[in-house]
């Protein structure tokens, strides 16, 4: 195992001599943190002598994760404009009733643990606003562990379960609204949008009817678009300008992407790219992490650092 110490140590230097250097090292943590749990795999099978690992296959291991880690290391000097990671969390739904629902949903109670996690752990919430100056190079300050909290849809229950917890903890967040859904059982009312949005949080887009945007022919998709972009602004007296992918953009073409952008929209959120905002970002596809409903909040960060 001596050889694999070694490994674990050069890849801490690396990661302290990136840091000193300003680079961002996520990429380089994530490696170590999974060949460790990788490692403790091999090391439980290892006692099982039916699964006993040859010594040539640790070395095929420690080789491999010397080559990855070499390689994230290259590929962090070439950022040509390294930026802070910047975790967007997605949440749909949130109550107590439909946990087994197709939609994905967090309890209420286990909403505010991870609202109250984030806050004692030093997260704090940014705009929309404040995500899209920042990635169009303008000097905004962020604070030091920045985060964005997203609902997708337009859920009634984000007024009456998440919005109070988000204001006990002095969080914001921006939720996308399927337009054509507002006032409809179970999703919002303008009149609670309004209310909402005079305290902080913000509206984006996401389609009229919540159409998967890659099945649609390109005119249609640009009138889904674009009138969700139209009802936001006329509800609400202000441009909308964020969007987000109805079924998380898996397919998304660059002709949708430049749909979104031509409606008016100047950030997008989508889904299928799960993971944290880093390096070279794409204004029109921007990463989120998909929140789950676990009970181990020591996890919480991991998903969020890690993905
Ligand atoms: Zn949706």
């Amino acid at each position: 195992m001596g050889f694999l110490k070694i490994d674990m140590f050069l890849a801490a230097v690396f990661l302290i001599v990136l840091s000193s250097l300003g680079f961002v090292c996520i990429d380089i943590l994530k490696m170590i943190i999974l060949s460790m749990i990788l490692l403790k795999g091999v090391k439980k099978l290892r006692n099982k002598e039916k699964y006993m690992f040859k010594i040539k296959t640790y070395k095929a291991l420690s080789m491999l994760l010397s080559i990855f880690i070499f390689i994230t290391f290259l590929t962090g000097f070439t950022y040509k404009n390294p930026k802070k990671p910047i975790p967007v969390l997605t949440y749909h739904r949130v109550n107590n009733e439909t946990l087994k629902s197709r939609v994905p949903t967090v309890s209420t109670y286990e909403f505010e643990r991870q609202i109250k996690y984030l806050k004692r752990r030093g997260y704090q919430t940014i705009s929309e606003e404040q995500l899209l100056y920042y990635y169009n190079g303008k000097n905004v300050k962020l604070p030091k562990k920045p985060i964005l909290i997203t609902f997708d849809d337009g859920w009634r229950d984000n007024y009456e379960n998440a919005y109070p917890i988000l204001k006990k903890y002095n969080y914001t967040a921006t939720i996308f609204l399927a337009t054509g859904k507002m006032g409809e059982d179970e999703y919002l009312t303008w009149d609670m949008i309004k209310e909402m949005k005079n305290n902080g949080i913000t509206f984006g887009g996401h389609t009229r009817n919540h159409v998967n945007l890659s099945k649609v022919s390109l005119d249609e998709a640009y009138s889904e678009i674009k009138s969700s972009y139209d009802d936001i602004e006329k509800n609400l007296g202000v441009k909308p300008i964020s969007f987000c992918y109805p079924y998380g953009g898996g397919d998304l073409s660059k002709n949708v992407q430049n749909k979104v952008k031509d409606a008016g929209f100047e950030i997008a959120f989508a889904s299928y790219n799960y993971g944290i905002n880093m390096g070279n970002i794409n204004k029109m596809a921007i990463r989120r992490v998909l929140m789950p409903r676990f009970r181990k909040l020591h996890k919480l960060e991991m998903l969020i650092l890690l993905w």
